[in-house]
Formats: structure tokens, sequence, C-alpha cells
């Protein structure tokens, strides 16, 4: 019988970023990037980590948090998606730890090549400008559908569309458990950013497979750092709920900042408001609502 898995979740802080190009905001207000978490799984000989942050600073911060939540060799860096803010951090925990591998599924790894090239890196560079890796480790493809720790399986299973195109989870059985990068949030507002009618469908749907494993714990890629729990049944309500709300209200509001005080009623509470502002502006920006 093999040892017992621990499970150990890092929830990094909120950001400062510039505002840009989002008139909704208030330029009085600091603009911040979603709290982003890393989770640890991990036997008595080996761990995996699934996601590795983004800046320099949480990279090392991540891999010290590694160092001190375990002794348990890392065998696999295991990234959910193919976004800069779940692995341009990784670079830290590969030099500490040069056996572990930086990994994905298959599907994410055009998204995760597309954000080295030039045009993303560029939009990277107006949020984090000099704090990141520009030479960032991307991840390979992982051989099979599941990872192992200890004889544990670690389930990797692409999902759907979430605020990506493929957005994939680490389904832990032995621990009732997902980690679900970007398709549930916890007490952050969805980047919505850009989202349509049938993304915003997708991504409903993609909740939908989410369940169907029946969690009893879920780990978000995107967390308030002062949530109250990873309660699965209360993160899906939640995200569920919250992309409907927002697509009501992107069908029927006449300004972004309608959008965003509906919201708020509703969702004054989460973490991260200037979510709210991007993916509000961002419904009247498309050619399809200005005409143009
Ligand atoms: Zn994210």
């Amino acid at each position: 019988m093999s040892t017992p898995l621990t499970l150990h979740v890092f929830t990094g802080q909120y950001k400062p970023i510039p505002y840009g190009e989002v008139p909704s905001w208030d330029p009085a207000q600091q603009a911040t990037w979603p709290a982003t978490t890393a989770t640890l799984i991990a036997g008595h000989e080996h761990a995996v980590l699934v996601d590795a942050l983004l800046t320099r600073s949480e990279g090392e911060q991540l891999a010290r948090w590694v160092t001190d939540s375990t002794d348990a060799a890392l065998s696999h860096i295991y990234i959910t998606h193919g976004h800069a803010d779940h692995f341009f951090g990784a670079g830290a925990l590969l030099r500490q730890f040069p056996y572990a591998r930086l990994v994905s599924r298959p599907e994410t790894l055009h998204e995760a090549q597309q954000q080295v090239e030039p045009a993303m890196m560029a939009a990277w560079t107006a949020w984090f400008d000099g704090q990141f890796d520009t030479a960032p480790t991307v991840p390979v493809e992982v051989s099979a559908d599941h990872l192992d720790v200890d004889g544990h399986l670690l389930r990797v299973l692409p999902i759907g569309g979430a605020d990506g195109v493929t957005a994939t989870i680490v389904h832990i059985p032995d621990l009732d458990a997902i980690v679900s990068g970007d398709i549930a949030y916890n007490d952050i507002h969805m980047w919505l950013v850009g989202s349509t009618p049938h993304s915003r469908r997708e991504w409903l749907s993609s909740l939908d497979r989410l369940e169907a494993y029946a969690p009893k714990t879920i780990i978000a890629g995107h967390r308030d750092p002062a949530a109250p729990d990873d309660d699965a049944r209360r993160l899906l309500d939640q995200s569920r709920q919250y992309i409907s709300d927002f697509d009501r209200l992107a069908a029927s509001a006449d300004t972004a900042g309608a959008i965003v005080e509906a919201m708020l009623a509703t969702y004054g509470h989460f973490g991260n408001p200037y979510t709210l502002h991007a993916a509000a502006d961002s419904q009247f920006a498309s050619p399809r609502r200005d005409g143009s």
C-alpha cells in the first residue's frame, strides 16, 4: 500500500499592472492581475507541481515553498493551459529541481508556444515589463493521459474552452480533487475579456465536464487569497452563475459601465475588479457591437 498523497496550495498575490486601454477603469485606482495558484501533490518519494505562476519573483518564492513543503523529489511541473501567467515563472523551479520536466497536454502546446512570440510577448511586457523571464521554457508534450506519484494516479485531461482555446485539468481520484486551471475560479472576477456568447457557452460546458468527475475539492487557477475554502460545489456554482450573469448583461446592457455596476451588485466582494472592467469594455470594442 502506498503512502497517502498530500496536497498543498500556494496562492500568489494580486500584482500591480498599468491599466491600459480600459476606459471604464478609474485611473486613480491601482489595476491588478488576478492572484494565481500553484498546487503541489506529494507522496513520500515523488511530487508533481501544477502550474508555475508568472514573474521571476513568484517563481523564486514558489521554488522555496516547494522545498519547504516536501522532501519528495519533484518529477514534473504540469501546466494546465498555455497562458503565460501559469508557466513563465518555471525558470527558478527548473534551476532548483533540474530533474523535473515541464510538461503539458498536446492540446495546449500551440497556445503556449504563441505566448513567447512577439505579439504576445509585447502584451506581457506592457503588463509586467522587467519582471518576467523573456526566454521562458515552454512545456513539452506529456506522453500519457496521466502522471504518477508513488503509485497514485494523476489524470491529466483536456476539457475544453475556458479563458483560452483548450483548458486541461489534473484529476486526483485518491483525493477526490481536481486542479482546474482557469475553468473554475474562486472568489475572483473571471477573465471574460474578449469573450463571446459562443466562448461563454463553451466555458459553461467545460464546467459541466468538470462536475462530471464529482470532485469534492477544486483548486482554482485563480483564487482570492482570503477565499474561505476550495469546496467544489461552491466553486462550480459561483463560476457558472458568474458566466451566466455576465452573458445576460453583455446581451442587454447599453454600456460597459452598466455591466460593471450590475455585476458588482452581486460580486462586489470578488477580487480583482480590474478584470471585470476589462471584460465589460471588451464587449463594446468588437466590430459586431460598434458596427465597424
Ligand atoms: Zn490564468
